[in-house]
């Protein structure tokens, strides 16, 4: 049985307690994949007292230097991809391909922030005086305390530490309790890669344990957490009374507008991957489709036929196309939606159980599931669900489409599909989210454009691209006197 240690100041070592837990294949529950840490606030303490030790000579480490070891990271991930992609999908579930792509995430940030360490540009201005230099540049902010979720075990950390350590910052990072390995691999590549001890610190274990003190070490400057806004709420309440900076990146409610002119293949397709892709664990899943009533019945007819036709399995089978919930308690939570949809009264189209004969019950899987004829006020389209289960929502025409769209109180991500170019534009000037799709779906993310939503998916951050940089540094401004004048007497004579 593997065992696997925290890495703290440059060292890979167990917890202080010793104890450790089992992280277990969703797919096959019974296959154990190894032992991690279970740590404790005693680990926190040493992981931020030794990133807080490291951070003076880190960033004074020039901005192009400290990236170049984010480049050769990236590097060592091209080369490890396809290993660390298998076994991410054996500790997560999804399927070969969509693990791929989260490995793929982090190769791309990767080498993105490294180039930023030759990009962090300030702004050089003209003084108001004569003889006055102005300009201004970004500061590290210090200790940085990284908390991520299970879903995109890799790309997730990789989307906080990047930008994290280019800007001259040193990180502890607590990843999900589910999903520890993908997070370890990314931070051994960090090491390979020749990051000074300390500068890099991963502490594994639960939320309250690890999480909790690692927000409220008075030493972590700023807190980076993508996860459920219920969680992300109590962070802020943390963080609060020290005015520690705060990133959060949290749930999501993801609309699909579908108009009566739309290619309804194209909306069918974006329908099922952005519902069914990562078995509807993603925070930008389309859990509601809003259709034009014009086609509403034969969007409704091809999407349940698409659905109901998904091959469900291991995620390491190539033909799987939809793997496991993440643990039994996900599942529990998609059965117990699909219960309280049908108390609602929506209409039941496809799916709606718990997969456990055969091989299935060795796993945590449910059918993609699709209810109809949703009234946008039920639980089932106003909650965020995280799992395979889609609203389809019908609609008289664009305006109540976006009012539906909008109707949540989550703004990560929305699509519309449609051939008319006004419609689309309407639509991106008025969905409130921070990420909008025409003809595509709701899923899919670049790294060099910010990454975040409005309302109650974030706190105003953005994560990736330029915005990162403004998240992960401070802003000093700097003005030069080169007059040789009394302040004084040089003001009175700018003023004449
Ligand atoms: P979660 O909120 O349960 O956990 C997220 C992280 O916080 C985990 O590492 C967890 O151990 C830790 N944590 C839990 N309780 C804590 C506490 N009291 N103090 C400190 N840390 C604590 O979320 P999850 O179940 O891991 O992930 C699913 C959620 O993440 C969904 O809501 C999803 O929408 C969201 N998510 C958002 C984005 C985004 O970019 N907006 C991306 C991915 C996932």
């Amino acid at each position: 049985m593997p065992v696997f240690h925290n890495f703290i100041d440059g060292e890979w070592v167990p917890a202080a307690s010793g104890a450790t837990y089992e992280n277990r294949n969703p797919a096959l529950h019974q296959q154990v994949l190894g032992l991690f840490p279970r740590s404790g606030p005693e680990d926190v303490d040493r992981a931020v007292d030794a990133a807080a030790r490291a951070l003076k000579s880190w960033s004074l480490v020039p901005a192009p230097r400290r990236a170049e070891i984010v480049f050769r990271a990236a590097e060592m991930l091209v080369r490890r991809k396809e290993e660390f992609a298998r076994q991410m999908t054996q500790e997560m579930g999804k399927i070969l391909t969509e693990t791929r792509g989260d490995a793929q995430e982090a190769i791309d940030m990767s080498y993105y922030m490294a180039g930023e360490g030759r990009r962090q540009f300030g702004q050089t201005v003209p003084s108001e005086l004569r003889n006055k230099f102005a300009m201004s540049m970004r500061m590290p902010v210090g200790v940085c305390g990284l908390i991520t979720p299970w879903n995109f075990p890799m790309a997730i950390p990789s989307w906080k530490i990047m930008p994290a350590l280019v800007c001259g910052n040193t990180a502890v990072i607590k990843p999900a309790t589910d999903t520890p390995h993908s997070a370890l691999n990314l931070v051994k590549v960090l090491e390979d890669a020749g990051v000074p001890r300390g500068v890099v610190n991963l502490v594994t274990g639960a939320g309250t344990a690890v999480g909790l003190p690692l927000i409220r070490h008075k030493e972590v400057k700023l807190v980076s957490f993508t996860g459920s806004t219920e969680v992300g709420h109590e962070v802020a309440r943390e963080c609060a009374p020290s005015f520690k900076h705060h990133h959060l990146e949290m749930g999501g409610k993801n609309v699909i507008i579908v108009m009566d002119d739309a290619r309804l293949d194209l909306a069918v397709d974006g329908a099922v991957w952005g519902g069914f892709g990562t078995s509807g664990q993603r925070c930008t899943a389309a859990s509601r489709v809003v259709v034009h009533k014009t086609v509403y019945p034969e969007f409704l007819e091809k999407f349940s036929c698409r659905a109901k036709a998904l091959r469900v399995g291991n995620g390491l089978v190539p033909s799987t196309e939809m793997g496991p919930m993440i643990s039994d308690n996900q599942l529990r939570t998609v059965e117990e939606y699909v219960r309280i949809g049908r108390d609602e009264g929506a209409r039941l189209v496809c799916g709606g159980r718990r997969l456990s004969d055969g091989e299935y019950a060795k796993g945590f899987f449910h059918e993609p599931t699709i209810f109809a004829d949703v009234d946008p006020r039920m639980r089932i389209a106003q909650e965020e669900i995280f799992g395979p289960v889609v609203s389809v929502i019908p609609c008289d025409d664009l305006e109540s489409a976006i009012e539906i769209g909008n109707g949540v109180v989550y703004g990560l991500s929305s699509a519309i599909y449609t051939q008319n170019i006004n419609a689309a534009f309407q639509a991106m000037r008025d969905m409130n989210t921070g990420i909008f799709y025409v003809n595509a779906s709701t899923i899919g993310a670049e790294v060099h454009l910010p990454f975040g939503g409005t309302k109650q998916t974030g706190n105003g951050h953005r994560e990736a691209g330029q915005a990162a940089l403004d998240t992960f540094s401070e802003w000093k401004s700097i003005y030069i006197d080169y007059s040789g004048k009394l302040q004084r007497a040089q003001i009175d004579t700018e003023a004449m």
